[in-house]
């Protein structure tokens, strides 16, 4: 593998007094079966609690912004209405939900608004009144384009709405585009992948998101595995694709910024870059997560428990800084100021003995690190876990 120093990049900083927004719409065409995402099938059509939860999301805000400091004074720089599958709502409540938010916060003058779409929906009108809604960040669940792979998962397969993808690319009023792509199905040849991957590279996609199928406890394909009903992921071919895709990746001109994450030039996801920088974000919806004032909780995953009590966890727990910045941050391949995170986050000895372990990485050629800035090396990727994990246990 390459070396991936990438020494004009600024390294990332802790940054304080910024938060971000995620909406959790719990609905979907149908339910994949390697899923475990909280996420209902409904079939064709709007969800009759649609316009329900829209007004529950407004009420979660205003209770979560009554009891949070961080709320009532932080900035709002990231917006991402994930899933389910939000492209499913209207338009038209997005929009409304949308300027409840400018008014009621303090947007930063550039946001990043993001949603997440699945092709069934897709349309350039329907992106239109997306873009008019505010969004200017879609970012689509492909997967793969192969029916056979499709069905294996589980995934609602609409073929004109697949074959319409490319011209949805080529055309789409929302400019910043990203893709998941899925690798590792036990049908599926390592060049099936390449193929499909080379197919959306050639649109000049600004984010490239490529995941390997795994086994989620709970979902229909675990249980099928157990039960000998289905096969697998082919983990051996999933551990040769991660390892190829950083300089195939790099090749292509894009900027290899987390494990599984690609981007051009420096259009990451900020709304993720979030998650693994230890910033702060108000979680609504059923089965979502917050992160505000050093506390998580989650949202139930029942979108009728959620309906009585929307702003009511069914989680709550102080944050472990140490732990969490240990398993988030180093997940990504972007330089890294280190001190600044430790200053903000984490107490002197502990400090001292992370620093310890990332000069023992560094004696052993898996990061670049100067005592300040840090960067993994390509090298570090197949023993990432226990990598981090040695950081996570640091104390
Ligand atoms: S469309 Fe996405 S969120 Fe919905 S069930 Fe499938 S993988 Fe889960």
């Amino acid at each position: 593998m390459n070396s991936i120093s990438t020494k004009s990049t600024p390294s990332l900083q802790a940054r304080k007094g910024f938060t971000g927004i995620y909406v959790h719409y719990p609905f979907c065409y149908q339910k994949c079966d390697y899923c475990d995402f909280f996420s209902e099938g409904i079939g064709e059509g709007r969800s009759n609690v649609e316009d329900l939860l829209f007004d529950s999301y407004k009420k979660e805000f205003l209770l979560k912004k009554a009891n949070s400091q961080e709320l009532k004074t932080a900035k709002v720089d990231t917006v991402f209405m994930g899933g389910g599958t939000p492209s499913k709502a209207s338009p038209e409540n997005w929009f409304r939900l949308l300027k409840f938010f400018r008014e009621e916060s303090d947007f930063s003058s550039d946001p990043e608004i993001s949603i997440e779409a699945n092709p069934e929906d897709l349309s350039l009108d329907f992106i239109q009144s997306l873009k008019e809604a505010g969004f200017n960040r879609l970012n689509i669940g492909v997967q793969t384009r192969n029916p056979r792979d499709l069905k294996f998962l589980g995934r609602y397969y609409d073929e004109n709405k697949y074959q319409n993808l490319k011209y949805i690319l080529q055309n789409s009023p929302i400019e910043r585009i990203g893709i998941d792509l899925m690798y590792g199905l036990p049908d599926s040849k390592k060049e099936d992948f390449l193929e499909d991957l080379d197919y959306f590279l050639n649109f000049q996609l600004n984010h490239i998101s490529l995941y390997s199928l795994t086994l989620e406890k709970g979902t229909s394909y675990s249980r099928n595995v157990k039960e000998k009903k289905a096969k697998p992921p082919n983990e051996e071919m999933q551990r040769e694709i991660l390892e190829l895709l950083p300089s195939l990746m790099q090749k292509r001109g894009y900027t290899w910024y987390e494990v599984s994450n690609y981007c051009k030039e420096e259009l990451f996801s900020r709304h993720n870059l979030r998650y693994w920088t230890y910033e702060s974000y108000l979680g609504l919806g059923p089965g979502a997560h917050g992160f505000l004032d050093g506390s998580r909780y989650g949202n139930p995953r029942n979108t009728g428990t959620y309906l009585k009590h929307p702003g009511k966890p069914s989680t709550e727990e102080t944050s472990s800084p140490r732990e969490e910045l240990a398993l988030s941050l180093f997940r990504l391949f972007l330089p890294i100021h280190i001190p600044s995170f430790l200053e903000a986050y984490i107490p002197r000895k502990t400090a001292k003995k992370m620093i310890s372990s990332l000069d023992g990485f560094a004696a052993k050629g898996y990061c670049n690190w100067d005592g300040s800035r840090f960067q993994w090396e390509s090298t570090a990727l197949l023993i990432l876990d226990d990598l981090i994990t040695e950081l996570a246990i640091s104390e």
